[in-house]
């Protein structure tokens, strides 16, 4: 039984937007996926160079990731006041190549949660271990120590990211997911607990999407390689349809 309204999100990365999400903004909605649907959300997060033209073809955007700082010596970033200034209504915040590579820490992201907040954009904060770290046995520590550092009191959404998931084909088991999912709800502040989204993300396809839907407390997808590949994402809005009106 679906609670919370489901959530998909096409995270593009640092690739170009899809012809197909493009077109149609005055057209035929069925012939894009990534438009907004009645039944369930779906947001988009592009490059900045694609923010623009996603919007003008009429679909909800999110920014990949936003500076903290409003402005100031930071060469490269963009902040989250500027995001909100272009129109972005989300933000990915946390995404582990993000703290991979960036070397984003728990606190640098709980500081972009809390800007985001302030511009009254929807932060999707990515949570997850890494291989290493689950081989050790220390999932759980992983994602408590992540969640412990949110503003979780505030109104976010939470993606849960297995880092040796995500880019390679290795899905968590629909077991797997819902058993670190409703780990994650039990920790959030108990006016919370009903009403914050938690997605999955890592090698979420058009084969597995339904099966992870339908779990009690996966709340929706991020999804990166299926959703640069309009076939793929209408299959898995399909899936997220389907789950919802069934429930
Ligand atoms: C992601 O980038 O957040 C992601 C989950 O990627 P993929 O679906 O390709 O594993």
């Amino acid at each position: 039984m679906k609670s919370r309204r489901l959530l998909l999100a096409a995270n593009w990365k640092m690739n170009a937007a899809p012809k197909q999400a493009l077109v149609n903004a005055h057209g035929d909605r069925s012939l894009n996926p990534y438009h907004p649907h009645s039944d369930i959300d779906v947001v988009v997060f592009p490059t900045v160079l694609d923010l623009r033209s996603c919007m003008d073809a009429g679909l909800v955007v999110g920014a990949q990731c936003g500076h903290a700082e409003a402005l100031g010596a930071h060469t490269g970033d963009i902040s989250m006041a500027m995001l909100k200034g272009v129109g972005c209504r989300y933000v990915l915040c946390g995404h582990s190549e993000r703290r991979t590579h960036h070397g984003e820490t728990d606190a640098d992201v709980a500081a972009q949660v809390v800007a985001a907040l302030e511009q009254k954009m929807h932060p999707v904060v990515c949570i997850g271990e890494t291989l290493e770290e689950r081989e050790k046995g220390h999932a759980e520590d992983v994602v408590k120590r992540q969640l412990k550092a949110l503003p979780l009191e505030s109104d976010i959404t939470i993606a849960y990211e297995p880092v040796w998931a995500i880019g390679t084909g290795k899905t968590a088991s629909a077991k797997q997911a819902q058993g670190m999912h409703a780990l994650i709800r039990s920790l959030l502040p108990e006016d919370r607990q009903e009403k914050t989204r938690i997605l999955y993300g890592g090698s979420v396809k058009a084969d597995n999407a339904e099966e992870l839907l339908r779990q009690p407390d996966i709340d929706g997808a991020l999804i990166g390689g299926a959703s640069l590949k309009p076939e793929d994402f209408a299959q898995i809005v399909k899936a997220g349809e389907m789950v919802t009106a069934e429930s």
